[in-house]
Order: structure tokens, then C-alpha cells, then sequence
């Protein structure tokens, strides 16, 4: 695999510059490259190129000092990313330096960065289901926040073309509130697994238990051959990067293919300050960077900007934009510029010991585990009088290993037989709700306080109402009762709530909508008033829903990339 152009041309101009690599920014310029256009992306972080600059992805515990713990040096420039429990030795280089990039916390905000080339698709779970109509309409019918502009019609194509080119493993189920995507053929669950699923749709009306839905290629198609993928080998390492590019990531797949058009040109190293206008004719002219080595301002220019620096950062820079035309930040007529900001809200649920099956065993670590859809408030019949919306959960099932959880100590033949001898096994479940789209949800930039590239520090002032706690109660309850009810023993619950973004699912902030006076975006992700300009990241979420939302993110990409093309061409912009 080639590395990706990186060389500028003489003059700073591009037909699209798209702001972010991740995995928005990766399906923008894919698109736009595909499609004719020559497209610079900057990108704030170092490169990493596809296999080469995965350091850790051979490594064993015992080829990293302290075991694959980070040492207390290094945390401290990461506490904020330790928060999320991914931290480790194999993992650390792909998230953020929180010393570096500092926020404000009115309330506490976990905000999980991964600021290189391919983003946060590097290090994501590769969880990825589709929207049901239903959840398209869902603030319509609750008549709460706005209704979103699109419907799931108009994106059902682009779930099939986005799903084929990543690899999708999932088994059709043909679930109403769960889409079917395009998918390649599942991952197979163990023999408890199964087990839990037969026991759990026995003994619920409305309830199943599927394996998760991820983009790992458990085959790989001629196209992903094409780009040099290959079949997943089951080794559960995918946040270190693939050697075999199995799992979906921009560096794997849409920086590649996008490069193999020749007309792809990306910069690292490049902090978007701000998006420049043409006062004249309210459209942008380009961008201005912070050249993050050597702290150079320098403009690029372009007849289309894709805006996928990720929720917080797009908005960021957004609100960062100011002019004569746009004192309040770019395209914030409506004032819903940084409000009305989401993620979902998890760790509850409960963890069961099962004994029996202990002549069975499975082979390999594959990396997805188990996905209960969600099963209340779907219609009548399922409403919930707490709360509205609803949740889903994800879980998984292991047998105790050698260790058995503690290290234990011994000598003698009798000691390394026990050893040989795997122990009981367990499953756990963790529901995973939608958080409802407040409009006091809110990030700002501060007055005073930047960064080191002098850029203002995001404000976060965000929480959870009782819709969502109500939620948990009956999250909770539920996961201890399919365990129980499923014959495990030794069940405990947990419910540690979180800050705002644990779920690393934040959304909202620039959302879509009908009209221009309460939405930032319209339908195409188009920003009502500045139309050359188009956010395609999570900022553009109307509503949360309760699955994972980057599928989401790069259909609504892939759509909006289409239509840009397509004014460009009509020379609508
Ligand atoms: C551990 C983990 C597990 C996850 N699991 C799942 C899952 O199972 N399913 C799921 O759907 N989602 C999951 N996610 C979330 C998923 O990774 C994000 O939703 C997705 O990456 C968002 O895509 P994005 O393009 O908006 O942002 P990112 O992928 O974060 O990319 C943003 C890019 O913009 C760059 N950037 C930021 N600011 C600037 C600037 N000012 N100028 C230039 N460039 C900038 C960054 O360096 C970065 O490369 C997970 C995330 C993590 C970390
Ligand atoms: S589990 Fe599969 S996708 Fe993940 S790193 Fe291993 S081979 Fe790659």
C-alpha cells in the first residue's frame, strides 16, 4: 500500500478542501476524489500511514514495559482520555494529548480525542447499525427539540453503499425497529451465547439477542481486496491499527482509495483556525491553519468546504469563524450553534455467572460481542410511563482464564494442571440510552482561556435529566431479569453514570433541519447560510437515537458529497 500524497500545489487551491481525516473526513474525500475533484485534507494530526505506523499492532504484553499499563508520567498528560478505560500502552499514541488540547468543564464532559490522521476510525468499536424510520420521526411525534428534515428513504441507499465498501459483518433479522443493512456474513456467537439468545427470546415476547453488527471483514470482497484488505483473524487487537486492514478505518479504506484517484492531497500537522469568508458574496473562500510544528498561519482556498473535524471540534472552529456577516460564528443565524448537544448515556447494567458448558470452549478473540436491539417504547403496547425514546444493549460472554482474575502464586505439577483448566463461565450486559436533544446541552468557546496554537478553549455546561435517569432504572432491572431468567448465577448490577461523551458518542451541536431559523444545517448538511460549506460529522444530529451513530455519519457524508457534486456542477455554488 502507497503512502498518501502529501505534496502541496503552488497555489493553495483545491476544487474541496475537507477538514478532518477521520471517519467523516475520510468519506468526504473518497467521495470528492471519486468524483473529479482535487481535495486537500488537513488534518490537525501527525500522519499515520496504513500498517507502517501501527507501532503496537504485534505487540505482546510482555514487549512493552509495565505489562502494557501506562506509566504515571504519560497519564498525566491523558487524564481526561483515561476516563474512558481505553488508555493503555497499545493504545495511548492514538488518543489525544489532554495537556495540550484543554477544555472547561461547567459540568464534567468526557471528551475522547483522537487527533491524528483517521481520527477516532483508528480506535473505534466498528459497532454499526442503521436508523429505522421510526427514530427519524421521533421528535416529531414526542414534539420535542425539531424534526428532522430527512427520512430513512433518503438514506437508505447510501447505508447500502457505505456498508458494502467498509464490510459490514451482520445477520439479517429483519427487524422493523433495526434496519437489515448489506451485510457479509456474521460473526459466529459462542456456545453460551447462543444459548442466552434462545433463553432470552423464549422467554420474552419482544426481545433478541444478535451479534453485533461490526465492520470487520469476515470476507473480504474483490473491492476491499483492491485496497489490500483481508479476512479478520479473529485476534480482538483492532484499536492498534490491522495488519491485514480488516477493520474498517479511514487509513485502511477511504484515504486509500480516495489517493488512488490522483486527486487526493492531505496535510497533517494543520489546525483549521477558522473558515474565511467572502464578505461579498456570503460564501467561504478557503481556510486559515495553524501549522502545528511550526506554529505558521497559512490560507488555503476552495470552491467547497466539508466540514468533519469531529462534533465538538467542527463546532468549534464554526463558532471560531467570525466576520462582519457572521458576528456570532459561521452559519449561526439561528443561535442553535453549540447547543443541543447529545451522547448516549451507559454503564449499567449487570454481569451473571453461568454454570455448565464446561466441556466447551471457543477458539480465537473475535472482536464484537453481543447486541440486544431495543424493545420499549417501539409502540403501545411497549411504552414506558417514566421516560420516552429508549435503549439498547451490548454485551458479551468469555470464560475465565488462566488467571482466573487473581495472580495467583505456586509451585508443583498439581498447581500447573489447575492452570491448564479454564474457569466458569460469564456474560455481561451494558445498556446503552438515547439522551434526549436539550437545547440548554451546550458548548462555548471561553473569552479568555486557548489553547497553545491560540485557539479559545470549548466550555462545557451539559448534563442528564430525568428522562435519561428514569431510563436507567428500568435498564438496569432488566439486565438482571434476562440474566436471571436465563438460569445465571451470582449476578451483580452496576450503574456508575458518567459525564456527558464517556459513550464516545457525541452529537449535535449544528443540527439539521427544515428551517433555517431554528437549524444550522438544512437537509443536505449544507449550512442554511453559507450553502458552500457542508458539516457532515455528528454535529449535524437532530436526535440521538440509541445505537452506535458513525454508519450514520458517513451515509449522511456520502449524500451530501453527492449532492455537493452535483451543484458544482449546475454552478449552484
Ligand atoms: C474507543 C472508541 C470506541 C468507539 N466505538 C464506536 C462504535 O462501536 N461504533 C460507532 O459508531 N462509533 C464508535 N466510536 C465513535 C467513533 O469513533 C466516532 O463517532 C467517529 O470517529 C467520528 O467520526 P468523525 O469523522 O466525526 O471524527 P474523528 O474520527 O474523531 O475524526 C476527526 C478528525 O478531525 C481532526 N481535527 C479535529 N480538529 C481539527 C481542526 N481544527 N483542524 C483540522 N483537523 C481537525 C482530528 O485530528 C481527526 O483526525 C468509538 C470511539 C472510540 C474512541
Ligand atoms: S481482530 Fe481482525 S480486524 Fe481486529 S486487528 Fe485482528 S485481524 Fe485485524
Amino acid at each position: 500500500m502507497g503512502r498518501f500524497n502529501i505534496n502541496l500545489n503552488n497555489t493553495n487551491t483545491y476544487d474541496a478542501i475537507v477538514i478532518g481525516s477521520g471517519m467523516s473526513g475520510g468519506w468526504a474525500a473518497k467521495e470528492l476524489c471519486e468524483k473529479g475533484l482535487k481535495t486537500l485534507v488537513l488534518d490537525k494530526g501527525r500522519m499515520v500511514n496504513h500498517i507502517e505506523d501501527y507501532t503496537t499492532m504485534l505487540k505482546d504484553t510482555w514487549d512493552v514495559e509495565y505489562r502494557g499499563m501506562v506509566s504515571n508520567e504519560d497519564l498525566q498528560k491523558q487524564q481526561v482520555q483515561a476516563r474512558s478505560g481505553y488508555i493503555s500502552a497499545f493504545s495511548k499514541d492514538f488518543f489525544a494529548n489532554d495537556l495540550e488540547n484543554p477544555y472547561q468543564e461547567i459540568q464534567r464532559f468526557d471528551w475522547f480525542r483522537g487527533y491524528q490522521v483517521g481520527g477516532r476510525s483508528l480506535t473505534w468499536g466498528r459497532h454499526s447499525y442503521r436508523w429505522a424510520n421510526k427514530d427519524f420521526e421521533a421528535n416529531n411525534r414526542d414534539s420535542i427539540a425539531i424534526d428532522w428534515p430527512i427520512r430513512y428513504h433518503d438514506i437508505e441507499p447510501w447505508y447500502s453503499y457505505v456498508e458494502r465498501f467498509i464490510g459490514v459483518a451482520g445477520e439479517k433479522r429483519g427487524f422493523a425497529h433495526l434496519p437489515d443493512g448489506d451485510f457479509l456474513k456474521p460473526i459466529e456467537m459462542n456456545c453460551l451465547e447462543k444459548q442466552f439468545a434462545k433463553e432470552v427470546e423464549q422467554k420474552y415476547k419482544n426481545r433478541y439477542v444478535i451479534m453485533g453488527r461490526v465492520a470487520n471483514l469476515t470476507e473480504a470482497k474483490p473491492w476491499h481486496q483492491a485496497l489490500g484488505r483481508g479476512p479478520c483473524q479473529n485476534r480482538n487487537r483492532c484499536g492498534r491499527g490491522c495488519p491485514y486492514g480488516a477493520y474498517f478505518s479511514s487509513n485502511s479504506s477511504t484515504l486509500p482509495a480516495a489517493n488512488n484517484t490522483g486527486n487526493f492531497t492531505i496535510r497533517p500537522n494543520s489546525i483549521v483556525h477558522s473558515i474565511i469568508l467572502d464578505e461579498s458574496t456570503n460564501k467561504a473562500k478557503g481556510v486559515r491553519i495553524i501549522d502545528a510544528e511550526t506554529m505558521k498561519v497559512i490560507e488555503f482556498y476552495a470552491k467547497i468546504i466539508f466540514v468533519c473535524a469531529s462534533t465538538i471540534a467542527t463546532t468549534q472552529l464554526l463558532l471560531n469563524s467570525v466576520s462582519r456577516n457572521h458576528p456570532n460564528g459561521l452559519g449561526n443565524e439561528s443561535g442553535e450553534l453549540g447547543h443541543n448537544l447529545m451522547d448516549h448515556h451507559h454503564n449499567v447494567g449487570a454481569v451473571g455467572i453461568f454454570e455448565g458448558l464446561d466441556d466447551m470452549y471457543y477458539k480465537g478473540r473475535k472482536p464484537s460481542g453481543l447486541f440486544i436491539p431495543k424493545y420499549v417504547n417501539l409502540d403501545e403496547q411497549t411504552k414506558q410511563k417514566d421516560f420516552i425514546r429508549s435503549f439498547n444493549y451490548q454485551g458479551e460472554s468469555n470464560r475465565e482464564s488462566w488467571t482466573r482474575g487473581k495472580n495467583e502464586v505456586g509451585v508443583g505439577a498439581k498447581f500447573k494442571d489447575d492452570l491448564m483448566k479454564p474457569g466458569k463461565w460469564s456474560l455481561s450486559i451494558m445498556g446503552y440510552g438515547e439522551v434526549l436533544p436539550y437545547h440548554e446541552n451546550k458548548m462555548t468557546l471561553h473569552s479568555e482561556l486557548k489553547d497553545k496554537w491560540g485557539i479559545p478553549q470549548v466550555v462545557f455546561d451539559a448534563g442528564f435529566k430525568n428522562n435519561e435517569w428514569e431510563m436507567r432504572k428500568k435498564m438496569k432491572a432488566d439486565a438482571i431479569d434476562m440474566l436471571e431468567k436465563s438460569g445465571f448465577k451470582n449476578i451483580a448490577s452496576f450503574d456508575n453514570p458518567t459525564g456527558l461523551g464517556n459513550s464516545i458518542h457525541e452529537m449535535g451541536t449544528a443540527r439539521m433541519g427544515k428551517d433555517a431559523k431554528t437549524s444550522v444545517l438544512n437537509k443536505y448538511n449544507q449550512l442554511h447560510h453559507v450553502t458552500n460549506v457542508f458539516v457532515t460529522d455528528g454535529s449535524c444530529m437532530t436526535s440521538a437515537n440509541s445505537v452506535n451513530p458513525s454508519l450514520t455519519y458517513m451515509a449522511l457524508t456520502a449524500r451530501a458529497a453527492d449532492f455537493a457534486v452535483s451543484e458544482l456542477k449546475k454552478r449552484n455554488l
